[in-house]
């Protein structure tokens, strides 16, 4: 029988409680996910059942790890639509992985003179790693710019590209604004100039469906713990080519085909960039967490998330004093709303909500550069996810006005 979303609340025991003597309305999922009970008892089996550690042994508790271990990969890849599941990377989280296609592919690829294109709207975690880049071979660090309305200016974008430009890295979520990027019109361009797409898909995998050969990506970046899975555990995907070009970035036990006393032979991608003991656990989570989400399917997720933000975002808009960054179309507008309410401290907005019962994230969510072109310090902002409902948006509406009244 098919569930109605509604259902899904129950999965979440961490939703059923007060805080503050107030029901919990838990609205900070971009920042991350709670997990429903079948990832938790996943967990819970794996270390009760099958905990050994993987690749290592030959005994049976270090096969059926190994084997739950490496079948996640598969899961993965059919959930981003990879074409297979040797480009997946096991990384610690979106930032890592990030991180690792700027030190490895950019160090060996970017030279003096390149240029490198992201836009004002990225997360620190896909901004720093290619300043860092940029520094350290003499390459220059390029923004597209976003329009009034918050979007990403693809006028901008097509100013920004140019045959000197070697990597595009773009977010396909904004963490702030709200908006879902067009990925497949930016890649073309980025590879019309031949450039690769690095894509940011932590704010947009836990959300919609996610196809990375659809949208023209290189390598694609997600964190597990934003969509349900445990911390510590995220996701590399690059395209073979790609993958099998780039050298290691960390180096012992598990990634190495053969070593010799003065020289040493890696194994091929995925694994030669798994060095060490994994999160094999977390890893296993993952697998629990996407059959999770795929099992009520992605596009009813969405369809969900962009129930509440029709009734939301005008509510929002509505309350005098309220600014809203991002488009004011809620047909444009993901379950992440940023704002702000009259000259008040977004702390003192997320402090008051809080004491309310209403969990909403305040600050530069990482995003200084974007802050400083929305001509803020900071905002407060509000994040959904399958398990919030109409009541959800509605209590954070009634506390935002009473907030409003109480500083009033
Ligand atoms: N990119 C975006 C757009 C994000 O929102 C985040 C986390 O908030 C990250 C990257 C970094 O993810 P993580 O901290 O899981 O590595």
């Amino acid at each position: 029988m098919v569930k109605k979303m509604s259902e899904y609340r129950a999965d979440f025991p961490i939703l059923n409680q007060q805080v503050n003597d107030e029901p919990l309305v838990y609205l900070d999922n971009a920042a991350t996910a709670q997990k429903p009970k079948a990832v938790v008892e996943a967990l819970e089996h794996y270390y009760y059942h099958d905990n050994a550690n993987v690749h290592r042994g030959v005994h049976t508790l270090a096969e059926r790890a190994t084997e739950q271990f490496e079948a996640v990969r598969g899961k993965v890849a059919r959930f981003i639509n990879a074409p297979s599941s040797q480009e997946i990377v096991y990384t610690k989280g979106t930032t890592e992985a990030l991180n690792w296609v700027a030190a490895s592919y950019g160090a060996t690829n970017v030279k003096a003179g390149d240029e490198i294109v992201i836009s004002y709207m990225e997360h620190h975690s896909n901004l720093v790693p290619w300043q860092q880049l940029a520094q350290k071979v003499g390459a220059v660090l390029k923004y597209i710019d976003i329009t009034a309305e918050g979007e990403l200016d693809l006028a901008s974008a097509q100013q920004q590209i140019t045959d000197k430009t070697a990597i595009v890295a773009l977010t396909q979520a904004s963490n702030v604004l709200g908006v879902i990027n067009p990925i497949e019109k930016v890649a073309a361009l980025a590879h019309q100039h031949g450039a690769v797409m690095v894509v940011d898909g932590a704010q947009s995998t836990p959300h919609i469906k996610v196809d990375v050969q659809q949208i023209g990506a290189d390598f694609y970046a997600f964190s597990g713990h934003k969509l349900m899975a445990p911390t510590g555990i995220g996701v590399l995907w690059g395209k073979s080519e790609l993958l099998a070009e780039m050298p290691p970035l960390e180096f012992g036990g598990e990634m190495i085909d053969w070593v010799q006393l003065q020289k040493t032979t890696f194994k091929a991608a995925p694994w030669k960039f798994e060095g060490g003991t994994q999160n094999i656990a977390g890893v296993i989570g993952l697998g629990a967490a996407i059959d999770y989400l795929s099992a009520i399917g992605m596009e009813k997720i969405a369809a969900h998330e962009q129930q509440l933000v029709k009734y939301l975002l005008p509510a929002l808009l509505e309350i005098p004093g309220v600014t809203v960054y991002g488009p004011h179309d809620p047909a444009k507008h993901t379950g992440v709303i940023s704002f702000n309410l009259d000259k008040l401290h977004p702390h003192d907005v997320a402090t008051a909500l809080d004491m309310e019962g209403v969990a909403v994230r305040a600050g530069h969510h990482c995003a200084q550069p974007l802050m400083e072109r929305l001509n803020v310090a900071a905002t407060a902002r509000a994040s959904l996810y399958l398990y919030n409902n109409l009541e959800d948006a509605q209590r954070l509406v009634t506390s935002l006005k009473a907030t409003k009244e109480f500083f009033n």
